[in-house]
């Protein structure tokens, strides 16, 4: 089924379902002309793009801003903080250079990069591997590069954090909920034995706010469209010189590192 097929057929499925619950003809009455498609269009104050990207300014961040990053970026996500390496779930967090993009080191580089905290996260890579080998479509790639998530699809075989050469990706072992910190309540929380990852923040998005750690990055994050010339990240890119993490195996990241 391709992708416009899939979205007429869940309108459809929709619609029918809540004509069903309601009651045939009387259901389509209480729906006011247009109401039902309205609900499927982008509301006015979303923020839109062709192509999101993020920019990493490594020159701006320091350990106190990636920690805000993280830390806000897991509150208004609800991500727990399990307090085990092994269990750990994260959606952004603090690599060492060597680690984040090994065999891109050069000499020169080495002594200026040293000891800077490199933040990291998903991706949302143009040819992403997780989405090709997800067997239950729980994962895909939306039409503005955003690689997203549905947990409710998600059966927990972990093809996807296999696939992923970032690590980008987060196992629940057990109920993450009681690891909870200060539950948000705008954002859904999720349970025992589903994958979880960045999402651009895509909710946010949504609602015509940037992502919550571009928010609070003092500038060290920029956040854009990629295909708009006048957009931060491209005045970003066309002044400074930026890498990706591990491009010579094709996933074409759309994180940019300004270094
Ligand atoms: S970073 Fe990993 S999880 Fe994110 S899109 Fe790329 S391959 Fe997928
Ligand atoms: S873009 Fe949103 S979800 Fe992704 S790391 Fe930043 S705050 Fe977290």
């Amino acid at each position: 089924m391709t992708d416009i097929n899939r979205r007429e057929f869940l309108k459809i499925a929709g619609a029918s379902t809540v004509i069903g619950l309601l009651g045939g003809w009387k259901a389509v009455e209480l729906l006011a002309p247009g109401e039902l498609e309205a609900k499927y269009l982008p509301k006015p104050e979303a923020l839109t793009a062709k192509r999101w990207a993020m920019v990493v300014d490594v020159k701006r961040m320091d350990e106190a801003i990636a920690e805000k990053c993280i830390e806000v970026c897991h509150y208004i996500h609800n991500v727990p903080d399990i307090g085990d390496p092994k269990r750990e779930i994260k959606w952004i967090w603090l690599e060492r250079f060597e680690h984040a993009f090994p065999g891109q080191l050069q000499e020169h580089m080495a002594e200026r990069l040293n000891g800077k905290p490199f933040i990291v996260l998903c991706n949302h890579c143009d040819n992403p591997p997780c989405v090709r080998v997800c067997p239950t479509k729980a994962t895909w790639k939306r039409d503005d590069g955003i690689i997203m998530m549905d947990q409710h699809r998600c059966i927990g075989c972990r093809f996807c954090m296999a696939a992923c050469p970032f690590g980008s990706r987060s196992f629940n072992w057990g109920d993450p909920r009681p690891f909870i910190k200060k539950r948000y309540p705008e954002y859904p929380t999720r349970e025992k034995g589903v994958v979880e990852k960045c999402n651009f923040c895509a909710e946010r998005l949504a609602k015509g706010l940037l992502p919550g750690c571009v928010e609070v990055s003092d500038g060290a994050l920029v956040f854009g469209d990629l295909t708009a010339s006048d957009s931060e990240v491209r005045k970003a890119l066309r002044r400074h010189f930026a890498i990706k993490r591990k491009p010579y195996l094709g996933t074409n990241p759309q994180v940019y590192y300004i270094v």
